[in-house]
C-alpha cells in the first residue's frame, strides 16, 4: 500500500500524525494547573519542526516526534510547566541543526535558551566517540544542574524515552545506553525523587541486557497476578470498611514489585521467584481531612488498621516526620495478613504520594509562587557536589565513583548536642560527620562521643545516634583518615588538604636536601638525588624530598658515606645501584603496548562470534566476573586491542559502559563444549548424617565434573559451602544446580561469582 504513495501524500501523512502528536501534548498541558502559555509552546514546536524537518530517527520516525515525546513526559510524568515543555521540545536543535543559542535567545528568551544551552552541552558525548567522554559529561551534567534544575530533569525525560525507543538501535549501542542508565540517570532518577521514572529506567535498562530472564519473570508475574488480586482484596476488605467509619477519602492500589527488583533480590537471596514474599504491597492514598491534620491522619490510620493485622513490630518505617532528602514522605507498616503473610502497607497523603511519583517537582504545584524552604535539601546536596567538583581530579572515572558513592547511600539521621537533626549517608563515621558540619572541625577533630560514649573518628553512625564532635587546634589531618571516611565530601577534602601539606613539604624538602648537598661539596644535580632515593627506598624523588620536609627523614652520617665511597673503593653499590634501574626500565618496556599484534581494526557494529579457538587465544575472559558460554556477556575492546569478555551484570562492564561505551562491541557465544571453564556454586542447607557426603557424589559420581575446591562450614545446624569446579557452560551449571536440589536437606543451590 504504502509504496503507492506518492512522495507529497506521505510527507502529508507525517505531517498530520506530528500535528496530532503535537496537539496531545497541547491538551495534556493545559489539563495542568500550570499558566496557560499556550503560544510560547506553539511556537516552540513550530520552530523545532521546521529545523528537524526532514529529518528521520533510526526507528524511521520523523526526528521531531522524540523531542514531542520528550515535552510530553516532562509535562505528565515529571509535572512541570511551560518553561520546560518549550526547552524539551528545543533540546536537539542546537546539537542537531544550525540554530545556535542565541537564536533560541532572540526568539524565546534568556531563561529557555539557557536551559537549552545546558542540555546542549550535555548532549555531546553520548553517541560520541570519545572515551570516557561520558564521566565528563556528567560532570557537566551535575554543574549545569546547579544552575538550573531542569535542565537535569529535562534530560532524565529525553533518556527515558531514547530507553523507551532503544529496540531500533545497534545492540552495542544498546548496551551501552542501557549500562549509562544503570549506571547514571537510575539513580540520579532515585535521588530527585523521580521513583516511576526511576523504576522504568532500571527495568529496561535490564529488559535489553537481560531479555531472557525479563521474560521469563514477566510470565511468572502474570501467571501469579490473579492470586495475588484475591489476596489483595481479601486483605483490604476489612481496612476498607475501617477507613469508610473514619469518613476519610481514599483509595487502596495494590503496587507489584518491577521486574528489575524481583530480579535483583533472586540474585542477592538467592531465592528463586516462588520464594519471593513481598512482590505484593498495599498503598493507602487518602486525602487530609485538613492540611493542618496531613500526619496525624497519617497515624490515625496507622493505629486502626494495626488493630486489624498484627504489625511486625521492627519494621514501621516514619518517613513522615523524618522525609528523606529526596523529599519522600510516607508512613510504612508491615502487617501480617490472616494466611500468615507479612504485607507491607504504605500509607500517604495525596501531596505525599505526588512527591514519591513525581519528585520535587510536584513540590512546585502546592507552593503557590514557587520557592521556598522544601528545596534545602536539594540545595545543600546540589552544593555538596559543587564542592567537588571546585577541585576537580585528573581522572574522571574516580570521580564518577564518588558521585556514586552518595548516589546510591540511603540515608542516616543523626542529632548534634543541641539536638538539630542531619541527614548523613548510610555507613557515615564520626570524621564524616565532623567534614559535613565543617572543614575545620573536620581537620582538627580529635574523637567523638556518640551518645555520650567515647568512640574512635573511624566510628560508624546509626541512625538516632546524638553526636558530639571533639576538636583540637593542635590536631592535623593524617593519611590515613582517607580509610576512616565514608562520604565523597570528606574524602575530597582530605586528599585536598593532604596533596597540599604533601607540596609544602616537598617544597620544604627539596631546599633542605639543596643545602645539604652543597655542604658535602656533592653536585646538585638528578643523580645524586636519584641514589639518596634508592639509599632509603623510595620509589621517586619527590617521595624522599616529602619525607625530609615532613622530619621524618634527617639527612645523616649514613647520606655523607654514600658520596665518600664514590671516590674510591664501593664500586659494587653503583653496580647494583645500576642493575636496579636497568631492572625497572626492563619492566616498563614490557608494560608497553604491543606493536606487532593483529593491527586490524576490531568493528564494534558487527557481533563478534565467541568461538572456541577465539577463546582459548585471543579473547580474554575477565578475571573480575569470570564468564563461562551461554551467561549474557559483552566484549569490552581494551586499548592494546584486545578484547576481554564480561558479564553484562558485572560491575567493572557497567563502569566501562558508561564511560567507554564506544569500546563495548556486542557477543554471541558459538562453542562446543571442548574447553572448561571455572565457577563457584553456593550450597546451604540443614547439616545432617551424610548431606555433605552426598553433595558431593552428585558432583563427581552423578555428574562426573571434576570438582577444584570445595569449602564446607557448618554452625549452629546450618551447613554452607562453596564449591569451584569446571564445567563447560550455563547449561552444565543448571543441571549441577537442579541435581544438587534434589538432596535431601539442601535448601538454596546457586552460581555466585567467587
Ligand atoms: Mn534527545
Amino acid at each position: 500500500m504504502e509504496e503507492h504513495l506518492s512522495l507529497k501524500e506521505k510527507e502529508q501523512a507525517e505531517e498530520a500524525m506530528i500535528q496530532q502528536a503535537f496537539q496531545e501534548l497541547l491538551t495534556d498541558y493545559l489539563a495542568t494547573k500550570h499558566r496557560k502559555r499556550v503560544e510560547i509552546i506553539t511556537k516552540a514546536f513550530n520552530f523545532a519542526n521546521q529545523a528537524h524537518r526532514g529529518i528521520k530517527r533510526r526507528s524511521g520516525e520523523p526526528y521531531i516526534m522524540h523531542p514531542i515525546a520528550v515535552a510530553k513526559i516532562v509535562c505528565n510524568e515529571i509535572g512541570l510547566g511551560s518553561t520546560s515543555i518549550c526547552a524539551a521540545l528545543l533540546h536537539d536543535v542546537v546539537e542537531d541543526t544550525d540554530y545556535t543559542v542565541e537564536d533560541i535567545e532572540n526568539i524565546f528568551g534568556h531563561k529557555i535558551a539557557q536551559i537549552v544551552d545546558g542540555l546542549t552541552k550535555i548532549s555531546g558525548g553520548i553517541f560520541g566517540d570519545r572515551a570516557s567522554a561520558q564521566a565528563e559529561n556528567f560532570k557537566k551534567l551535575l554543574l549545569t544542574m546547579s544552575d538550573d534544575i531542569r535542565v537535569i530533569l529535562i534530560k532524565i525525560a529525553d533518556r527515558l524515552h531514547n530507553m523507551r525507543t532503544l529496540g531500533s538501535m545497534l545492540p552495542n549501542k544498546q548496551y551501552k545506553i542501557a549500562g549509562e542508565t544503570l549506571y547514571i540517570y537510575a539513580p540520579l532518577a532515585h535521588r530527585l525523587g523521580l521513583n516511576r521514572i526511576k523504576t522504568e529506567l532500571e527495568n529496561l535498562s535490564f529488559k535489553y541486557e537481560h531479555p531472557e530472564e525479563y521474560a521469563e519473570i514477566e510470565k511468572k508475574l502474570a501467571a501469579t497476578a490473579a492470586e495475588r488480586d484475591k489476596v489483595f482484596q481479601e486483605f483490604t476488605a476489612p481496612i476498607r470498611a475501617q477507613l469508610d467509619k473514619m469518613g476519610l477519602q481514599y483509595h487502596i492500589l495494590a503496587r507489584v514489585k518491577s521486574i528489575y527488583s524481583i530480579w535483583n533480590k533472586m540474585q542477592t537471596k538467592h531465592v528463586p521467584f516462588e520464594e519471593i514474599y513481598d512482590i505484593l504491597a498495599v498503598r493507602i492514598v487518602f486525602k487530609p481531612r485538613n492540611m493542618e491534620e496531613e500526619l496525624n491522619d497519617c497515624f490515625d490510620i496507622y493505629v486502626a488498621i494495626s488493630k486489624i493485622y498484627k504489625p511486625h513490630p521492627d519494621r514501621l518505617r516514619d518517613w513522615v516526620s523524618h522525609p528523606k532528602s529526596n523529599g519522600y514522605q510516607a508512613l510504612h507498616v508491615t502487617l501480617m495478613a490472616n494466611n500468615g503473610q507479612w504485607i507491607e502497607v504504605q500509607i500517604r497523603s495525596e501531596r505525599m504520594d505526588d512527591v514519591a511519583e513525581q519528585g520535587f517537582a510536584a513540590h512546585w504545584k502546592y507552593k503557590e509562587g514557587g520557592g521556598g524552604e522544601d528545596e534545602g535539601e536539594l540545595e545543600r546536596w546540589l552544593h555538596t557536589i559543587k564542592e567537588i567538583l571546585d577541585d576537580p581530579q585528573p581522572d574522571a572515572i574516580d570521580f564518577l565513583d564518588t558521585i556514586k558513592l552518595n548516589l546510591f547511600a540511603s540515608e542516616i539521621f543523626v542529632f548534634t548536642p543541641k539536638g538539630d537533626l542531619k541527614t548523613m549517608p548510610q555507613d557515615s563515621t564520626a570524621l564524616d560527620f565532623a567534614f559535613s558540619l565543617h572543614t575545620d572541625i573536620g581537620t582538627h577533630c580529635i574523637g567523638a562521643k556518640v551518645n555520650h560514649k567515647l568512640v574512635p573518628l573511624s566510628h560508624r553512625l546509626n541512625s538516632g545516634d546524638q553526636v558530639e564532635i571533639l576538636t583540637s587546634k593542635a590536631q592535623r589531618i593524617q593519611p590515613e583518615w582517607v580509610g576512616f571516611v565514608t562520604t565523597a565530601r570528606a574524602k575530597a577534602k582530605i586528599t585536598e588538604i593532604l596533596r597540599k601539606e604533601e607540596k609544602i613539604n616537598q617544597q620544604k624538602g627539596e631546599a633542605l636536601l639543596n643545602e645539604f648537598l652543597q655542604k658535602e661539596g656533592v653536585p646538585v644535580d638528578a643523580s645524586s638525588v636519584d641514589r639518596l632515593t634508592n639509599l632509603h627506598n623510595f620509589h621517586t624523588p619527590d617521595e624522599l624530598m616529602a619525607a625530609i620536609g615532613s622530619g621524618k627523614l634527617v639527612l645523616g652520617d649514613a647520606d655523607r658515606n654514600l658520596f665518600k665511597e664514590k671516590q674510591g673503593k664501593n664500586w659494587k653499590k653503583l653496580l647494583s645501584f645500576s642493575f636496579v634501574k636497568d631492572n625497572k626500565e626492563g619492566k616498563d618496556t614490557k608494560e608497553e603496548p604491543k606493536q606487532e599484534g593483529k593491527p586490524e581494526k576490531i568493528d564494534t557494529k558487527k557481533i563478534l562470534k565467541l568461538t572456541e579457538e577465539a577463546i582459548s587465544k585471543d579473547y580474554i575472559m575477565a578475571e573480575c566476573c569470570h564468564p563461562i558460554p551461554g551467561d549474557d556477556v559483552l566484549g569490552y575492546i581494551d586499548e592494546h586491542n584486545r578484547v576481554i569478555i564480561h558479564k553484562r551484570q558485572c560491575p567493572v562492564a557497567v563502569k566501562l559502559k558508561s564511560s567507554y561505551g564506544n569500546r563495548i562491541i556486542a557477543t554471541e557465544w558459538d562453542t562446543h563444549k571442548d574447553l572448561s571453564f571455572l565457577v563457584t556454586i553456593y550450597v546451604r542447607g540443614i547439616d545432617g548424617v551424610g548431606v555433605l557426603n552426598e553433595v558431593t557424589q552428585v558432583i563427581s559420581r552423578q555428574l562426573n565434573v571434576n570438582i577444584r575446591k570445595l569449602v564446607i562450614d557448618a554452625i549452629d545446624g546450618i551447613f554452607e559451602g562453596k564449591i569451584q569446579l569446571y564445567v563447560h557452560d550455563v547449561d552444565d551449571v543448571r543441571t549441577i544446580c537442579n541435581n544438587l536440589k534434589q538432596v535431601q536437606n539442601v535448601k538454596e543451590v546457586a552460581r555466585v561469582e567467587d
